[in-house]
């Protein structure tokens, strides 16, 4: 197992930022941990890279326990923190050297992972003349330098602008390859774009944990449609598999159905049976964005 967490909890003074979770993560997934601003992401991510102890509950990477075995995790994981903090006044191979020391890594890896990362056109450079998009690979870097099985990544894409966005996603889901990484983000999107499975949480809690593809089957589907005439909402809430009725307007009706079967042909049955014509039906699909909001507010 990568990542084990059972019934962790953190509190600073009053405030409760994890509250009883637990999730095991394996070998080889990239997970994605989502959840809105304040929602326990970073305190997660800072107790499993050993930065801060929980204050109950146990952690483990690769088998070795945050409290107890903390140098050993520490050589299984590479972090990218959120803000990801750099020296600006150093160059790219500079810092990466500096760091190599700490990590007693040779020169060779330091050029491997300079490669991998896409920094050679870039490492001649002073790490505050990149962009962003730059200094978070120079982040990723350094993440790397020990070659670690586990990669933790605090919202790694955030402020970058779209391109950026494309070509750090595209590298985090190679490095995925041959590592689990573990990546925080308030972004469903990004999650479709890189992961195989999402962990959302929400004030501290665990909201849902699914494989990305079951999570899409789980969907609710919309069908809105406007018929002739009026129709009671009872005779619309008899409609098997629907959750909720809406009059949006007039003589239009929003269903919201708990299914993945097409309700489109129930409509127009019940509108058949009930001596109504319909005049247009729209069926929309909820997307994850969507669900991640009714998951996350309250
Ligand atoms: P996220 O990364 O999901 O935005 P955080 O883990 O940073 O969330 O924060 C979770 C909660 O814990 C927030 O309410 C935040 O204000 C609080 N928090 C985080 N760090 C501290 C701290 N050092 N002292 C007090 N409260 C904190
Ligand atoms: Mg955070």
């Amino acid at each position: 197992m990568s990542i084990e967490v059972e019934n962790l909890s953190k509190v600073y003074g009053e405030q409760i930022a994890l509250n009883n979770i637990s999730f095991k993560i394996n070998k080889g997934e990239i997970v994605g941990f989502l959840g809105p601003n304040g929602a326990g992401k970073s305190t997660m991510m800072k107790i499993l890279t050993t930065y801060i102890d929980a204050t109950e509950g146990l952690a483990k990477v690769n088998d070795c326990d945050v409290k107890s075995d903390a140098l050993n995790v520490q050589k299984q994981v590479g972090y990218l923190p959120e803000h990801n903090p750099l020296y600006l006044e150093m160059y790219v191979r500079e810092y990466l050297n500096f760091n190599a020391g700490v990590y007693k890594v040779s020169k060779e890896r330091i050029e491997d992972v300079i490669e991998l990362t896409g920094l050679t056109p870039e490492s001649h450079k002073k790490i505050g003349q990149l962009s962003k998009g730059y200094r978070q690979r120079v982040g990723l870097a350094n993440a790397l330098l020990h070659n670690p099985d586990v990669l933790i990544l605090d919202e790694p894409t955030t402020g970058l602008d779209p391109n950026q966005l494309v070509d750090i996603r595209q590298l985090i889901k190679s490095l995925g390859k041959d590592k689990t990484v573990f990546l925080s983000t308030h972004i469903m999107q990004e999650v479709e774009a890189i992961c195989d499975r999402v962990i959302i949480i929400n004030k501290g809690k665990i909201v849902a944990d699914k494989k990305l593809k079951d999570l899409k089957a789980d969907q609710v589907q919309i069908i809105e449609v406007e018929f002739d005439y009026r129709v009671e909402d009872v005779l619309l809430n008899k409609l098997k598999h629907v959750s909720l009725v809406s009059n949006t307007h007039d003589f239009t009706y929003e269903l919201t159905f708990s299914t993945k079967e097409d309700m489109r042909s129930v409509v127009f049955d019940f509108a058949h049976d009930n001596g109504l014509k319909i005049l247009q039906l729209n069926q929309k699909n909820m997307n994850l964005e969507s669900l991640f909001r009714e998951l996350t507010s309250n």
